[in-house]
């Protein structure tokens, strides 16, 4: 290690967040009353299912669902996509709209639909103002949007999205998932349709996340997921559903995993206000303007300086490809971080002519020591290592 120090440092809080001890601490709690839930009689039975339709409950008020909201308990934010897909109402080609810049969770369930894409344009201005004209043009039933870039950072106006998508008829649905681990999030003053967002970003375990909103459409839809529990009745040739949320939660729910994101959302909730937007914004600031000033590092931006960004910067070192950067980050420095096009393919292909980048993401216990860290190690790699380029086989070969 040329590093000094052998602490591991985490900077991909963005991809998943180390569950909190508060976390765990409840998920232990729970474990003894570990039974069968909505079916069972017996004492641990009612303990589990109270359990799980409380921590859906606290799920929900924690990012202000309204009182006829349906909370449903998907497995993650690409699952409650895949939920709302089969839910939006079909309107022929083109019934939703989204931007290019979306992780592909909330890309590909409806470029399946055959959805219309509106590119993002230089400033967020000309980006509403774009929208605003394909909704104008033709009426759609979802717009679809990013609510933070796993990518950039940046965050989208949402109050403005809202304003236009309801002005042409059209439903906002907000991928949540880069969002609601950094922002408070008020689903019912914002007046959004829906929100989805993983567990697993939020400081709870793997495997349970969230879609919330509107019921109707939900309640209108085929069983996203068939099984005991979605139903009102079956006959051998017939099945009279139940209304969601458990018309589209069929079998055994994943409760622990439920109580895990609720306990992760009260914590949250228990920060005093504004202090986790304050540390990670003094954080980010730190990172970015440290890596802005080293030499031949460009950060993937899109609306630099315009809208709020969350703790997370993307960047390539030129000269260097995104994978041994990121390589050299950990064997050398034992600093975590990410490599790739972030399953935002389109996004790569506008900021970095489709080439991979790599990203350092910040959360709760992240440090001023640990950014700097990672500068150190930038610098260092920049000053003494041999530069790379791209040969014509498209991998990276020294120069
Ligand atoms: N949307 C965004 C913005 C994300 O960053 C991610 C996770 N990388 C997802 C959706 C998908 O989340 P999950 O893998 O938990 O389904």
């Amino acid at each position: 290690m040329t590093g000094g120090s052998t602490r591991y440092v985490n900077l991909d809080f963005a991809a998943s967040a180390p569950a909190l001890t508060a976390v765990a601490d409840r998920v232990a709690d729970f474990l003894p009353s570990y039974s069968s839930v909505h079916r069972g009689a017996g004492y641990a039975s009612m303990v589990s299912t109270a359990a799980y339709e409380a921590a859906r409950r606290r799920i929900g008020e924690f990012v202000g669902a309204r009182a006829d909201d349906v909370v449903q308990i998907v497995r993650n934010t690409t699952d409650a996509f895949g939920l709302l897909a089969s839910a939006v109402p079909d309107w022929g080609p083109g019934s939703v709209v989204h931007l290019d810049l979306e992780h592909h969770a909330n890309l590909l369930p409806w470029q399946a639909l055959g959805s219309r894409v509106v590119a993002a344009r230089e400033t967020v201005a000309d980006t509403l103002a774009a929208l605003e004209q394909e909704l104008a043009r033709k009426p759609a039933a979802l717009l679809a949007v990013t609510g933070a870039s796993n990518v950039t950072g940046e965050v989208l106006p949402l109050a403005e999205l809202t304003a236009i998508a309801h002005r042409h008829g059209a439903r906002i649905a907000v991928d949540g998932a880069q969002l609601v681990p950094h922002r408070r999030i008020d689903l019912g003053s914002l007046d959004l349709d829906y929100l989805a967002f993983s567990g697993h970003k939020l400081y709870a375990p793997y495997g349970a996340g969230v879609l919330i909103g509107r019921r109707d459409w939900l309640d209108a839809a085929p069983p996203y997921v068939a099984g005991g529990g979605a139903v009102r009745r079956v006959t051998v040739t017939r099945t009279t559903w139940a209304d969601a949320p458990a018309r589209h939660e069929g079998g055994t729910p994943n409760v622990v995993g439920a109580v895990a994101l609720a306990a992760a959302c009260e914590a949250l909730a228990g920060l005093p206000d504004g202090a986790l937007e304050r540390h990670e914004s003094t954080l980010r600031t730190r990172l970015a303007d440290g890596l802005g000033g080293i030499d031949g590092v460009r950060l993937l931006e899109l609306w630099s300086g315009e809208v709020d960004v969350v703790g997370l910067v993307t960047f390539v070192v030129d000269g260097y490809p995104a994978e041994l950067v990121a390589h050299y980050l950990s064997a050398e420095h034992g600093i975590g971080v990410r490599d790739g096009r972030f399953c935002a393919h389109p996004l790569l292909d506008r900021l970095n002519e489709g080439r991979t980048a790599v990203r350092a993401s910040l959360g709760l216990g992240s440090s001023g020591s640990d950014v700097d860290r990672l500068l150190d190690g930038v610098r260092e790699l920049v000053d003494a290592g041999p530069r790379w380029t791209y040969g014509a086989d498209g991998l990276p070969a020294p120069d």
